[in-house]
């Protein structure tokens, strides 16, 4: 962010740690990789160590978030400012993980297998990567040069109670509230941008923030704006708590709620779907005709009272 050359890089949070410490017990979370491996309970994580990635160095992480990354700040209706740098972080978690995956798959091009499958997964990061600097670049500029009106809200609230659930992201949804399609992932020609809007949930010492917004050049989630506000608060509640689940990984729960979250199957393979598909995307015939979607009413809302903390 900086341009200078660094020897080190920061454990930058992609959910801020405030609120990852007020649902922590004992100061462990539940990751999301344990709900796709219930049997193994090893994946608890301190807090310190949920979430993070390592391509911020420490002096732009103290900086440049700093205005998000304060709780006073963040229960206040949310800014410009404030958006810019929840977009630019999501956008720099994301780039962090398809660069890790470009760096998997070239080594194993080169050792291993020059197959086409190994080129066309290169091709498909190298296109997100393309996506993702240019939504990086753009978010950037709202916060370096104070630019307003840069957002559309799709939800803000301060809930009264504390949710069992931190999380943050940005998401490239396929469909809408309604299954109108929105983005087609499946076109790659390079003049076409992903659209990604973003998500967070945070848990505080007694109340919620839960704040959804999109970059206004971002028009394919303007049908999804108005699909939200001609809905009641719960359903809106319902329906982000179920994309949580179903498009991001990048979610930490509480372990006073472990037991009912491991008893709840179709949460878990909800958990583990992958473009509609169970176990990952990694099928045989037998799933691949018998599974059913996870749907929006078959899961508990984490986001709702009853399951608050
Ligand atoms: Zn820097």
């Amino acid at each position: 962010m900086c341009n200078e050359p660094k020897e080190s890089y920061c454990n930058s949070h992609s959910v801020p740690q405030f609120s990852l410490k007020t649902i922590a017990e004992n100061g462990k979370l539940l990751q999301s990789a344990a709900l796709l491996n219930a049997a193994s309970l090893e994946d608890k994580k301190g807090v310190k160590n949920s979430g993070v990635f390592h391509i911020i160095c420490n002096s732009c992480d103290k900086l440049y978030f700093r205005d998000y990354e304060n709780i006073d700040n963040i229960v206040k209706k949310p800014t410009d400012k404030i958006m810019g740098q929840i977009a630019v972080k999501n956008f720099l978690l994301q780039i962090s993980k398809r660069l890790a995956e470009q760096n998997l798959y070239q080594e194993q091009f080169r050792k291993i297998n020059r197959s086409i499958t190994f080129e066309s997964k290169l091709e498909d990061i190298n296109l997100d990567l393309k996506d993702y600097f240019l939504d990086y670049e753009i978010n950037k500029d709202v916060v370096d040069n104070n630019r307003k009106n840069a957002y559309h809200i799709l939800f803000w609230d301060i809930l009264p109670y504390k949710i069992p659930i931190a999380s943050q992201g940005a998401i490239t949804l396929k469909k809408d509230y309604k299954n109108y399609p929105v983005n087609n992932v499946y076109d790659t020609s390079p003049d076409i941008c992903m659209q990604s809007f973003h998500l967070l949930t945070l848990p505080l010492e007694n109340q919620s923030v839960v704040l959804a917004f999109y970059h206004k050049k971002d028009k394919l989630y303007s049908q999804l704006r108005h699909q939200l506000n001609s809905i009641k608060k719960e359903d809106v509640l319902k329906y982000l708590n179920y994309i949580i689940f179903k498009e991001t990984e990048n979610y930490y729960i509480s372990t006073k709620i472990e037991e009912k979250i491991f008893s709840n199957k179709r949460l878990l393979e909800l958990a583990a779907e992958h473009n509609e598909l169970p176990n990952l995307g990694m099928v045989n015939l037998f799933n691949l005709h018998n599974y059913k979607p996870v749907e929006i009413d078959e899961i508990p809302n984490l986001l709702s009272e009853e399951w608050a903390l």
